[in-house]
C-alpha cells in the first residue's frame, strides 16, 4: 500500500465525470488499498478516485456513527466501531423526502467549509471490490458522506451546492 497525493482545485480531474470500472484486476485492488491508506492518513472520512487523480467510479468511506455529536443519552455505547465501505460504480437509487443541512469540507478544497443540503437518507447500489453487487441503506452522516463522494464522480464539488461558504483555520475532523 502507498499513499497517493490528493489533488486539489483547480485540478480539472475534479470537474470531470468519472468512468465506470469494468476490470476487477490487481491494479484496481492496489488503487483501493492506496485510497484507504490515503484517506486514513489525511485524515478523512471519505475519498473518491478523482481526488487521487484517477477518473474512475470508485469511492471509499470510513466512518464511525459514534463520531456523530448526538448525546441522546444512549446508556451504553459499544466501543467505536468504524465501518469501511468500498463502493464501485455507485448509484443512488432511492432518496428520502427529507433533506437536511450540514457542514462539509473537502480534502480537495483545503481551508473552506460550507453548509450543504443533502437527503437525510439514501439507498445506494454498486459493486464491491471484487465486482459483487451490493446495496446499502444509509442515513445521517453516512448518507451525507456518500452523497458528497458520489458527487465527486460526477465532477460536482460541495462548493457548487453550498448555500453558504466560509474559510476556516482549525483542524477539521470530517474531511471528505
Ligand atoms: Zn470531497
Amino acid at each position: 500500500m502507498a499513499l497517493r497525493p490528493i489533488v486539489t482545485l483547480p485540478n480539472l480531474v475534479l470537474k470531470r465525470k468519472a468512468k465506470p470500472i469494468t476490470k476487477f484486476d490487481k491494479n484496481l485492488q492496489t488503487l483501493i488499498d492506496d485510497m484507504i491508506e490515503t484517506m486514513r492518513d489525511a485524515p478523512g472520512v471519505g475519498l473518491a478516485a478523482p481526488q487521487v487523480d484517477i477518473s474512475e467510479q470508485l469511492i471509499v468511506v470510513e466512518y464511525s456513527e459514534d463520531d456523530d455529536d448526538d448525546d441522546e443519552g444512549d446508556e451504553e455505547k459499544p466501543e467505536k466501531l468504524k465501518k469501511l465501505y468500498v463502493m464501485i460504480n455507485p448509484e443512488i437509487v432511492k432518496t428520502s423526502e427529507e433533506k437536511v443541512l450540514g457542514v462539509e469540507g473537502c480534502l480537495s478544497i483545503p481551508g473552506i467549509q460550507g453548509e450543504v443540503e443533502r437527503f437525510e437518507a439514501i439507498q445506494v447500489k454498486g459493486l464491491n471490490r471484487f465486482g459483487k453487487p451490493q446495496k446499502l441503506k444509509l442515513k445521517g452522516w453516512m448518507a451525507r458522506i456518500f452523497q458528497h463522494e458520489i458527487d465527486h464522480l460526477n465532477g460536482i464539488l460541495f462548493t457548487d451546492l453550498a448555500t453558504r461558504l466560509w474559510k476556516f483555520q482549525e483542524e477539521e475532523e470530517h474531511e471528505l
